[in-house]
């Protein structure tokens, strides 16, 4: 078998039409955009990069997107005080505070600070208790793609095997809670499972979130299987793969996401979404 490529780019294309057209909606109901407010600390670079994407992607939306940069030797203090303003502010629908966070800061402190209303990366206690209990919340944005590309495929959970490897709060819990919500028997694998191999080989639906380059074996992947890999690593000469042997699990998945284009493109279209979902809630 060969697996059909999983393109998240047209799937995160019409996420942000959509997002486009509410954003619109919102602006001519509510008189402004819906805001949203991306706080970096410190120079890493890839942060930098990752948020001057988001602000870009926010203005092509009809969001109004700013980026708040701060000194690396920025105090808790600081941070959460500037945290307290955006919470305060009635312009601003959406907080994301760049992770990771410069040593002397407490990210779980700083996370547990932003307000859950405007909670867009979904990383509150308050919203990964609401995703627990599978209530309505602002959800993560990398794991509700990933659902979406499922969805794309035409991939139904109910039912079906699904190993997702890897247990962050950011992509493995999450995804593992989205996928029980659809009915599926889910097991979470991570770096003390005995067996990763026995236990992927299980698997209708693999999601590869460990950020382990070919960690995943091909000859591991049952056939017929769907895998949407969300790892993002670097091969020897700097180009970027996945977690999963990409050639060898091609020929025994029905359906692959490639590293990149794949889950990768979806991650800030659904943080648009969200931003837009905490708008309307918030003003109706
Ligand atoms: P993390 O480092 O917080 O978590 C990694 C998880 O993998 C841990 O739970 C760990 O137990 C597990 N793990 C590590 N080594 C393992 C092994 N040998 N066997 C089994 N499990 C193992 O990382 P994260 O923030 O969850 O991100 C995971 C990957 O996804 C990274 O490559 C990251 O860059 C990528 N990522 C991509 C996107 C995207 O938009 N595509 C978004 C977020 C994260």
């Amino acid at each position: 078998m060969t697996a059909q490529l999983i393109d998240g780019k047209p799937v995160a294309q019409q996420v942000r039409s959509e997002v486009a057209q509410r954003a619109a909606a919102f602006a001519a109901r509510a008189g402004r955009q819906p805001g949203l407010e991306v706080v970096l600390v410190g120079d890493d670079p890839a942060s930098h990069v990752y948020v001057r994407n988001k602000e870009r992607a926010s203005g092509k939306v009809g969001i109004r997107g700013v980026a708040h940069r701060l000194p690396a030797d920025t105090s808790q203090a600081k941070l959460l005080e500037l945290v307290d303003r955006l919470n305060a502010d009635t312009t601003v629908d959406g907080i994301l505070v760049q992770l990771p966070l410069p040593s002397q800061i407490d990210p779980e402190a700083v996370t547990a600070r932003i307000d859950p209303a405007k909670d867009v990366d979904g990383l509150t206690p308050i919203s990964a208790g609401l995703l627990v209990l599978g209530r309505p919340g602002l959800r993560p944005c990398t794991p509700v793609g990933c659902m979406l590309l499922l969805e794309a495929i035409g991939c139904n959970p109910q039912g079906k095997r699904a190993v997702v490897v890897g247990r962050s709060n950011l992509v493995g819990k999450p995804i593992a809670h989205l996928l029980l919500a659809r009915h599926a028997t889910v097991t979470m694998a991570h770096s003390r499972t005995a067996d990763l191999g026995a236990v992927v080989a299980e698997a209708d639906i693999v999601v590869a979130a460990a950020g382990k380059r070919d960690l995943i074996r091909g000859a591991w992947i049952k056939p017929g299987a769907v895998v949407l890999d969300v790892g993002t690593n670097r091969k020897d000469d700097g180009t970027a793969c996945g977690d999963v042997e990409f050639e060898p699990a091609s020929e025994r998945a029905s359906f692959i996401t490639p590293v990149p284009g794949g889950v990768g493109p979806m991650t800030i279209a659904m943080l648009l979404s969200n931003t837009v979902t905490a708008a309307e809630a918030r003003v109706r």
